[in-house]
């Protein structure tokens, strides 16, 4: 939930950029991979930015989201390129009474036909967490960090428990960041109805949620930067893990009592270790 002053439209793109441009410096967006959505609840003008409008049709109906404004990236657009060319790489969708269709803003710099492919599981998790949180802004990424992807072809890591007593004990941080640990949902079809009721269910109870054998989605409800730091975190602890694949498995770890007294230092409520 953001206080006002609220950002401007620019600020947002922006953002958008910056965190679109951080998480191609960390491996997590090769080439057009990983997508990138916010969701605004006050007031914006799009057309100073996208002056063309068309209407759409939703993937999901969203009524208790009419008025609100989308910021999301175009299908096969890559997130790198966000920072430069906002506008080209990115449209606005202002969901309209009823919440079924939308207008769709555009600009003429527009490089991409459609919006994300995995758009039904962004406006799904947008509109679940905004009627159980009711805030005002909300941002979702899908993104391919390498060593965290390649962990979840491992069969021992597609357990939740497994991999979040592997991955949050390598720093101390990491916990307190992640303390609801990571989410993970087996391998679904991208841009499924699966993908998109996996990523419902566990981003209620998750920050970041990890697709075995494709990648991850984070939510943020205070900036864009905010969920792809959630994403750096998890995929930081899977490069600690991925080490120590590769030494032999000799770090030990932070032990789940060290962890445990971490978290009644800080007053984390955690139930992983
Ligand atoms: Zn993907």
């Amino acid at each position: 939930m953001l206080q006002p002053p609220y950002p401007e439209l620019d600020d947002l793109l922006t953002m958008m950029g910056e965190a679109g441009r951080h998480l191609a410096d960390i491996e997590a967006s090769e080439g057009a991979a990983g997508n990138i959505s916010i969701c605004i609840n006050w007031p914006i003008e799009p057309r100073t930015r996208f002056p063309l409008v068309n209407e759409i049709e939703l993937p999901l109906p969203v009524p208790h989201l009419a008025g609100a404004t989308f910021l999301v990236s175009g299908s096969g657009r890559r997130l790198r390129e966000i920072i430069d060319e906002p506008t080209a790489n990115l449209a606005c969708i202002v969901v309209n009474a009823g919440g079924t269709t939308g207008k769709l803003y555009t600009s003429y710099d527009r490089r991409f036909q459609n919006v994300t492919s995995e758009f039904n599981s962004h406006l799904a998790v947008h509109a679940d967490q905004i009627s159980v949180s009711d805030t005002n802004f909300h941002a979702v990424i899908h993104a391919q960090p390498l060593h965290l992807t390649y962990l979840s072809h491992i069969p021992r890591y597609q357990d939740t428990h497994y991999l979040n007593t592997h991955l949050l004990r390598w720093q101390p941080e990491t916990i307190i960041n992640l303390p609801e640990g990571i989410g993970l949902t087996g391998f679904k079809v991208p841009g499924s109805p699966d993908l998109m009721a996996a990523n419902v269910e566990l981003l209620r109870k998750h920050r970041i949620v990890v697709w075995a054998k494709h990648g991850v989605m984070a939510r943020s409800d205070v900036s864009v930067k905010r969920a792809a730091d959630r994403i750096e975190y998890a995929e930081t602890a899977a490069k600690y893990e991925y080490l120590n694949l590769c030494t032999g498995e000799i770090g030990e770890g932070l032990s789940a009592d060290e962890i445990r007294v971490i978290c009644s230092t800080f007053n984390i409520q955690q139930d992983i270790f």
